[in-house]
């Protein structure tokens, strides 16, 4: 699950990280309150998306005065804003974050990952911090420095203390970078992070170490164990197919293609959509409708693949283990009648019950094409596609 940047920077000051002091708007008058409750001589106005690469896009605004403020709000609220991270469609801005201006005087990174291959967090650190970290990572990937985090000590104060002068903190400032390290790993630890990244960690002229920028993400499998995580989940973010999902306990992700995928088990489903690919088409999503699924979840994941216009035709495959056959070929058949299926159908049904599921197929009279292996299902789908 993401947050927005004003979310993630309220979870990261429980942990004693440093960040400039803001307001999450959600009105132009709303901004305008803002800026004149937090005083100062300069502010920002931040798009707030679940997407990085606002600065370039138009969505970061730097204010000298409230009247700038008030421009910035009202220019940046209610656009379309287009990154590099949003794909060509852009996100519509809703909420807005107003900060207090900061004082840069160098733009650092930092991010924390959990590595699989070292089973570590790995804290990340560089000087080139700012808007182009990615280019960085491509062209001179020797000056971001890692160092994997033991489970049973923490990041050490040593550890911090070797990154930030690697980054060329200056000396009087070693002891405000550890501690904003060290309450990032805190932070990330305790609420089950999956990322964190700061970006620009800024050093202020005055020798401060402040989060300018926040992006966390954190493990959807931990979520039950931080409902006030939860709270700030902004479906405005996320995909609606997906959100959709999610309420019937369904596995869904929104691809490219045209093919609709529907499949028991998440192994079962990556290799019918390499099989689809096999055979030279595309799949318009990744489905696992799980291993106890009732006829009713299965109308419900029908209906779900075909709000996308996209699809031109529907792989079931399934393997009867817990779940029989039978009971996915009545679903099917429902689904099918309920939604007036017109887009052809290819099910291919191996496991408990199978020669009843495919009577089934087969005495409820709808134009289902039945298959018997994953190469064969593939195969007669692609070809029912492209109308062969
Ligand atoms: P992103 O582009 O989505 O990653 O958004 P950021 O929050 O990282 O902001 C992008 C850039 O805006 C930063 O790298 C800064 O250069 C600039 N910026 C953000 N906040 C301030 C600020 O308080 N003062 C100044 N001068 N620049 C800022
Ligand atoms: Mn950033």
């Amino acid at each position: 699950m993401n947050v927005h940047e004003y979310q993630g920077k309220e979870i990261l000051r429980r942990y004693g990280v440093a960040t400039p002091q803001g307001v999450p708007c959600f009105s132009v008058a709303d901004a305008d309150d803002a800026a004149r409750r937090l005083g100062g001589k300069a502010w920002v106005v931040k798009a707030q998306i679940h997407a990085g690469g606002r600065g370039k896009g138009g969505g970061v605004k730097v204010a000298k005065t409230l009247a700038e403020v008030h421009d910035a709000a009202e220019k940046i609220l209610g656009m379309t804003l287009i990154t590099h991270q949003t794909g060509p469609q852009g996100r519509l801005v809703k909420r807005l974050l107003v900060e207090e201006g900061a004082n840069i005087e160098r733009e650092l990174y930092v991010g924390m990952v959990v590595d699989r291959s070292s089973q570590r967090v790995t804290l990340m650190a560089s000087s080139e911090g700012g808007m182009d970290i990615e280019e960085v990572a491509a062209r001179t990937p020797e000056k971001i420095y890692k160092v994997a985090i033991d489970p049973g000590m923490g990041l050490t104060a040593a550890q911090a203390d070797d990154m930030a002068r690697k980054i060329g903190m200056p000396d009087a400032s070693i002891g405000e970078a550890r501690r904003f390290m060290q309450g990032l790993y805190q932070a990330f630890e305790e609420c089950d992070a999956s990322l964190a990244e700061i970006n620009p960690l800024i050093l202020t002229a005055d020798g401060r170490v402040l989060a300018l920028d926040a992006k966390l993400n954190f493990d959807d499998n931990a979520l039950f164990r931080h409902p006030d995580i939860v709270a700030m989940r902004d479906l405005d973010e996320e995909d609606p197919a997906e959100v959709e999902a999610s309420r019937f306990d369904l596995s869904y992700i929104s691809l490219g293609g045209n093919i609709g995928c529907l499949v028991n088990g998440a192994g079962l489903a990556m290799a019918t959509m390499d099989a689809i690919k096999l055979f030279g088409a595309e799949p318009a999503n990744f489905l696992d409708v799980g291993g106890g699924a009732t006829a009713q979840k299965v109308t419900e994941a029908f209906k779900l693949m075909l709000k996308n216009p996209a699809v031109k035709g529907i792989l079931v495959n399934i393997f009867g283990g817990i779940m029989r056959c039978d009971t996915i070929a009545q679903g099917v058949i429902a689904a099918a009648r309920e939604v007036n299926l017109s887009v052809p159908l290819v099910v291919r049904m191996k496991g408990t019950n199978e020669e009843l599921g495919r009577e089934l197929l087969r005495a409820s009279g709808l134009p289902i094409i039945s298959a018997d292996n994953m190469a064969d299902a593939a195969r007669k789908i692609v070809a029912a596609v492209a109308g062969k």
